[in-house]
């Protein structure tokens, strides 16, 4: 069977069962080495049997419900390819925004500093630590998460990416307090799934929970860093969360009652969907 034949079968039979019909490219393109542009120079050749029964059995997993990204092992995260498999959450392009987002105020607010000291709570596959670590060289990036499974992700990603992150294996900032940590800039996306919401198949039966159901209203672990994250901070400095997009007034309520007279902003992302919240503790008076 040629290329041809066998990318066209797929993306018949794909649309037949209403999924993506570029999945059969891509996948086809990871398993065969190629970029895109490589793929119609080839179109004519014969597939070798092992692609062959490599591809269908992707194929398989896929037309099963699972992510082409645990498929494939990698996603695209800030044009770095990250390994990825069940244990982490994939990550998202909204979570690019907030790594741009972190950037921007680091020119703003810590300009002058000659190193910066920056935590990840809740690192999962380690994009944004690792992304802002090779983005920004003046940080000094910690990043922690519960899972041993999911910091053995994160810390072959930071090493096939070159990243110097030192990670840390803790339930929330308890690894940070036991250290005695203090960092300027703080950074979590953390679950924030309301527990008993709706969400689609293909998250809810492959990504990992724990990585993305955050109690009845969304917001435990919010309020779980809001009350002892100031241990871990220094006298001024940047909170910077992923949130979910109906959690503004939730939020803005849990922000004022732990950092009363404190500027905050919560900013949309591409969408137009309220997305993240930056805490500028001590660092300006207002807004
Ligand atoms: N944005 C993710 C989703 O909607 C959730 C990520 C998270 O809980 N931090 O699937």
């Amino acid at each position: 069977m040629t290329v041809r034949e066998l990318i066209r079968q797929s993306e018949a039979m794909l649309d037949d069962k209403d999924k993506d019909c570029n999945v059969a490219k891509v996948l086809f393109y990871h398993l065969a080495h190629k970029e895109p542009h490589q793929l119609y120079l080839m179109m004519d050749e014969e597939v070798d049997e092992q692609l062959y029964q490599d591809f269908q059995s992707g194929m398989k997993r896929y037309l099963d419900g699972e992510p082409i990204q645990y498929i494939k092992g990698k996603e695209t995260f800030f044009s770095r390819d990250f390994t990825v498999n069940e244990n982490v959450l994939i990550p998202r392009y909204e979570t690019e925004e907030l790594v741009e987002n972190i950037l921007y105020r680091i020119d703003d607010y810590f300009g002058d500093y000659e190193r910066i000291q920056l935590c990840d709570v809740g690192t999962g596959s380690g994009a944004i630590a690792i992304s802002l670590a090779l983005e920004e060289e003046k940080l000094n990036v910690v990043a922690t998460d519960i899972s041993h499974e999911a910091l053995e992700v994160a810390k072959l990603n930071a090493q096939e990416l070159g990243a110097n992150v030192k990670f840390y294996q803790g339930d929330m900032l308890q690894p940070l307090i036991d250290n005695d940590m203090k960092f300027d800039i703080f950074v979590s996306n953390p679950p924030y799934i309301p527990n008993e919401q709706d969400i689609e198949n293909v998250v809810k039966d492959n990504e990992p929970h724990i990585a993305l159901f955050g109690g009845n209203d969304g917001l435990y672990f919010y309020r779980k860093i809001f009350a002892s994250v100031k241990d871990v901070i220094q006298e001024k400095a940047l909170l910077a969360f992923e949130m979910g997009f109906d959690q503004r007034a939730l939020m803005e309520q849990a922000v004022e009652y732990y950092f009363p007279h404190t500027p905050y902003e919560i900013i949309k992302d591409i969408n137009g969907k309220d997305r993240m919240l930056f805490i500028y503790y001590h660092l300006k008076d207002k807004l």
